[in-house]
């Protein structure tokens, strides 16, 4: 195996996971596990929480529902985005869960399942204040009417989604949940049973509970990382995961002599360097060259000039290090911790994009 993996602790997320459900039952929880699982690995992670018997999973798109179905996963499973007329056999196949975001959909879905004989799961998608999928709750009405005509589809939930629930104005989410509660009311005016009503994504269960309704759906939050710096911790989650590799090489460098693509780093003194085989190619964004650290041996070093494809460079000064050794990209060890957070405000953009960004020719390795 390639000396640079990730290392995913599941207890963690088995264990956020249940400080989630003791935060908002008796609503249910959707565990999203889309983009590979916020690059946690799909499959294990769908496996580990079907074992945790999770109320339903949450996808982007129809090829990472069918591949949880491929590898054995029957919890039910809602596909978010919007679906092509071509791939609405496949939901129906695969017992997928549809969001109807428009009444030309619903009823080609509709059309669809009576010409198979089958009944299609659906979930109704209402935009609140995102300007994403689905219809606007000022004119969900005739989106609500069409379901009601559909005989071959029920309508197991409805739905919308927060713009801003992890800010800390949460001016919009309310208005936005206010709008989304006004929608539902359309079944109880009619003494209609209520679908499952969803909102609330990690923000919403951090910071508006009211928000839980009937089921919400987290996505970083179950892999222990908070949404954003402003957003309340309300519910206590760790990191499930770590980047780590092995020093690669070592060398003592001169002054004068710069390091990397660019030249745009070198010492003013002798300072031993040593290589790291991991890089913009795993995902190790290259906004990091002469920005980020790693921990080697406890001890947190400088990545020094321009991360490379496959490679970087790192400074340890007078330190110590030996082929061989482990180093942590991101992770923990002995009080010394390299979060999410961190590599996101080092390369200027959110954790969620850190972790989805570690690519696939880094292997995933399971503990716990
Ligand atoms: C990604 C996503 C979520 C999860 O969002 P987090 O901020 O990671 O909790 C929930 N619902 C929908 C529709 C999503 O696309």
């Amino acid at each position: 195996m390639r000396p640079t993996y990730v290392e995913v602790d599941q207890s963690r997320v088995r264990a956020n996971l249940q400080a989630i459900r003791a935060a908002v039952g008796p609503a249910k929880v959707m565990g999203i596990v889309k983009a590979n699982a916020y690059g946690h690995g799909i499959i294990e992670i769908a496996r580990l929480l079907e074992q945790q018997r999770i109320d339903m999973l949450g996808v982007a798109f129809l090829e990472e529902a069918v591949l949880l179905r491929e590898h054995g996963i029957q919890s039910p499973i809602l596909v978010f985005g919007g679906i092509a007329a071509d791939q609405i056999h496949l939901f129906l196949k695969e017992n997928l869960s549809f969001t109807a975001s428009s009444v030309e959909k619903l009823r080609l879905i509709d059309e669809a399942a009576a010409a198979l004989k089958v009944r299609a799961r659906v979930h109704l998608k209402i935009d609140t204040g995102m300007e994403r999928i689905g219809v606007h709750y000022y004119s969900a009405g005739k989106l609500l009417d069409a379901a009601l005509q559909c005989d071959h589809c029920d309508i197991d939930g409805i739905y919308s989604h927060f713009a801003n629930a992890d800010a800390a104005d949460l001016g919009h989410a309310q208005l936005q949940l206010e709008r989304f509660l006004e929608v539902t009311e359309f079944f109880t005016q009619r003494s209609l049973p209520l679908p499952c009503r969803h909102i609330a994504n990690s923000g919403g269960v951090l910071q508006l509970p009211d928000s839980h309704l009937d089921m919400v759906r987290p996505g970083i939050l179950l892999y222990g990382v908070y949404p954003s710096a402003e957003c309340a911790r309300t519910v206590a989650v760790q990191s499930a995961l770590s980047w780590k590799s092995r020093v690669a090489y070592f060398k003592v460098v001169q002054p004068g002599h710069p390091v990397s693509y660019g030249s745009t780093w070198q010492s003013d003194h002798p300072t031993r360097i040593v290589t790291i085989p991991a890089g913009y190619g795993d995902g190790y964004f290259r906004a990091l060259s002469n920005r980020s650290v790693v921990i080697i041996r406890g001890k947190k070093y400088p990545v020094v000039g321009r991360v490379c494809m496959d490679q970087m460079m790192v400074n340890i000064e007078g330190g110590t290090a030996y082929n061989g050794d482990e180093v942590i990209l991101l992770g923990e060890t002995e009080g010394a911790l390299i979060s999410a957070e961190d590599i996101a405000e080092w390369a200027g953009t959110i954790s969620y994009e850190v972790l989805t960004n570690i690519n696939t020719r880094v292997p995933r390795v399971y503990v716990g």
